[in-house]
């Protein structure tokens, strides 16, 4: 069975032909399927228009009705909170994902990858978006070790086992694609078209990127307090050939008039550089209380072997 995961805020417009290019893509891929919508905490026609679809499908499609907005990632947890099948799909509700795609994402799952990302190499974004984008893909590939174009796509793809994973984890502060991939054996990206929004616009701004990046590089390495260790050992190394510096130049020209200020500076700078040590030292543990608190498994067992014959795994 295909699980359709997609988290809706506010998009009354698009849901309509959203759902009439939908059912015919679903009703064509030939297994069974399930839709799951979040409801964001609309506060337009949006969870009335869900209900009315979910409503002529005897239960195929269902609406998740959110308390309040929770933003797109806690939405689409929830949602795959909620799963049944055995891959499951996301996907945006504005129409920027073409529902068409998504045989193709399930060919890749079927050729053996746990996790297939869609990659919108032809954006239609604004371009300080892209650009941002552009930023965020980078810093991603790092933090997770995984190297995608396209992390923010939303039109992936992913085994029943990965998603189990990544509610598991239950975090405050997730990302989904970059979780998934970090327990990915097998990920594979696939080039699919995007959309300009039709309607409504985008609900992300500056600050919304900002903060998803700052979760990132939190959320999956411990990069911000190890800067600080290395920029402490780094002042200590420049203080140590300051140092070396005046001692050489007090032997060989003898005392010099701005000699006691320059000392004072080396002084300074040895003290900079071991405050800037302490501190990092400090984060380190800091951040290891943090991994430890955030309990994301270590290793991930997908089955046992035990060399009777195995059930073909879709
Ligand atoms: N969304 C949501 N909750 C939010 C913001 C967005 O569920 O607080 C949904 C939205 O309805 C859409 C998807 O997340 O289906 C992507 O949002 P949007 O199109 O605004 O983001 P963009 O395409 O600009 O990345
Ligand atoms: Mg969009």
């Amino acid at each position: 069975m295909v699980s359709v995961v997609i988290p809706v805020f506010n998009e009354s417009a698009t849901l309509p032909s959203l759902w009439s290019r939908l059912k015919p893509v679903l009703d064509g891929i030939g297994r069974e399927w399930e839709l799951i919508f979040i409801d964001d905490g609309s506060s337009d026609e949006s969870l009335r228009i869900l209900k009315t679809i979910a409503g002529g499908e005897d239960g195929r499609v269902r609406v998740v009705e959110l308390a309040r907005n929770f933003g797109q990632h806690s939405a689409i947890l929830a949602g795959l909170r909620q799963v049944r099948g055995e891959v499951v799909v996301t996907l945006d509700a504005d129409l920027q994902n073409p529902p068409e795609e998504i045989p193709r994402l399930l060919a890749e799952i079927d050729a053996g990858n746990d996790v297939v990302g869609g990659w919108r190499e032809d954006r239609r974004d604004t371009n300080w978006r892209k650009f941002a984008s552009r930023l965020q893909n980078r810093l991603t590939s790092t933090v997770v070790g995984v190297r995608m174009h396209d992390y923010g796509c939303m039109l992936r793809a992913y085994r029943r086992h990965i998603i189990d994973t990544v509610v598991d984890c239950d975090e405050k502060a997730s990302f989904v694609p970059a979780l998934a991939n970090s327990f990915a054996k097998r990920v594979a990206e696939i080039k699919v078209g995007h959309a300009e929004r039709s309607d409504g616009a985008s609900k992300y701004n500056f600050l919304t990127l900002a903060n998803l990046s700052l979760n990132l590089i939190t959320g999956f390495s411990l990069l911000p307090i190890q800067a600080l260790s290395l920029a402490g050992v780094g002042i200590f190394l420049l203080d140590a050939f300051l140092f070396a510096f005046l001692i050489f130049h007090r032997l060989f020209f003898g005392p010099q008039q701005e000699g006691a200020l320059w000392l004072l500076f080396a002084v300074l700078f040895l003290l900079v550089g071991l405050l800037f040590l302490a501190l990092g030292l400090i984060g380190e543990y800091v951040g290891r209380i943090y991994s430890e608190v955030r309990r994301r498994p270590t290793y991930v067992v997908r089955e046992v072997h035990d060399g009777r014959a195995e059930e073909p795994r879709r």
